[in-house]
């Protein structure tokens, strides 16, 4: 069974996991939100991209969800010495990662040339592709004015009043042709419970994604129970959205292509047509728990 995830850097990942031990990684392709991309210390941060790549290559740091497990800061810290304005840790390997993709960016490769080329490096055998290869970046309208995604989230920890949130491009964002080609060659797509305003919506707002999930047979899983997240700034941001940050209030933004909506056993705020399993992915059992149930709800449909 071919699968098909969009997916962000945290919820997503976590079930994927559990679809690792259900279908080869040959089987699975994920197109990656890159909205929180950005140039930083030189290199090029793609911080959902290395997060997927760090899960199939074996590398990921699973107690935090990015970075990878093992690596030590010797750089990060000397930078801080030499007084620079170090507000995002990277580890020595993670760092690594980013200044070889932004060496092969400055070269002329694309951002789906140069995902490629690392996967190849550190044995990544899914499919792992950019949801464009533009540039995109999630801004925050914040008291302190524009910032980027990352300053907000990682240099304030969220504790900063959010006004508004504005995509930023140069040009329209395009999906790739590999991300539409492997929707469109999947038997089943699924929008993982990952941030829909910061991560799902960037993917789904370049040409040609909808009308590709609209051919196909789509589950989504929600990322909120009741009206919280099970981590990060999600509620923040569907409110500054203009959208309630509840499980209706996700469905509301993947209805029109999607075929299988889930929200977990705990939510009190009940979605009439919704699938009900437990979607708290604390460890690898639950994901495998909650691969299963999907696999045995869309059998029928695929
Ligand atoms: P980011 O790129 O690091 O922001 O990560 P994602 O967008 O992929 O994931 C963040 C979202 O994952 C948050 O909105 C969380 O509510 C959701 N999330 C994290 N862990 C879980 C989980 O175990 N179950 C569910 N249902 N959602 C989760």
């Amino acid at each position: 069974m071919k699968i098909t995830f969009l997916s962000g850097g945290t919820g997503t990942p976590k079930l994927i996991r559990g679809f690792q031990k259900k279908i080869p990684d040959e089987e699975i392709s994920v197109i990656v939100n890159t909205a929180e991309d950005m140039w930083i210390y030189g290199s090029h941060l793609s911080p959902d991209i290395d997060t997927v790549m760090y899960l199939f290559s074996g590398l990921l740091n699973t107690n935090t969800w990015w970075g990878i497990r093992g690596d030590t800061t010797v750089t990060n810290d000397f930078l801080k010495e030499l007084g620079e304005d170090i507000y995002l840790t990277l580890g020595d390997k993670d760092r690594a990662v980013n200044i070889s993709r932004g060496r092969m960016l400055k070269e002329g490769l694309t951002l789906t040339q140069a995902t490629k080329e690392l996967c190849k490096k550190i044995g990544v055998r899914a499919d792992v592709i950019p949801m464009t290869n533009s540039e995109v970046t999630t801004q925050i309208l914040t008291e302190k004015g524009l910032i980027h995604f990352q300053e907000y989230w990682v240099r304030h920890r969220g504790n900063i009043g959010i006004k508004k949130v504005i995509r930023s491009f140069n040009e329209k964002p395009k999906a790739t042709e590999e991300a539409l080609e492997a929707i469109k060659k999947s038997d089943l797509v699924i929008i993982g419970p990952s941030n829909p305003v910061t991560s799902i919506s960037p993917i789904l707002e370049c040409e040609g994604i909808k009308e590709a999930l609209k051919e196909k047979i789509v589950v989504s899983v929600s990322p909120f129970i009741g009206d919280n997240p099970i981590s990060g700034p999600a509620k923040e941001l569907m409110e500054a959205w203009g959208m309630p940050p509840t499980s209706e209030g996700t469905y509301s933004l993947y209805r029109d292509f999607t075929n299988v909506f889930i929200q977990d056993i705990r939510d009190n705020i009940l979605i009439e047509d919704a699938f009900r399993f437990d979607t708290l992915m604390i460890n690898e059992k639950v994901s495998e728990a909650l691969a299963d149930e999907i696999i045995s709800t869309v059998r029928e449909l695929i």
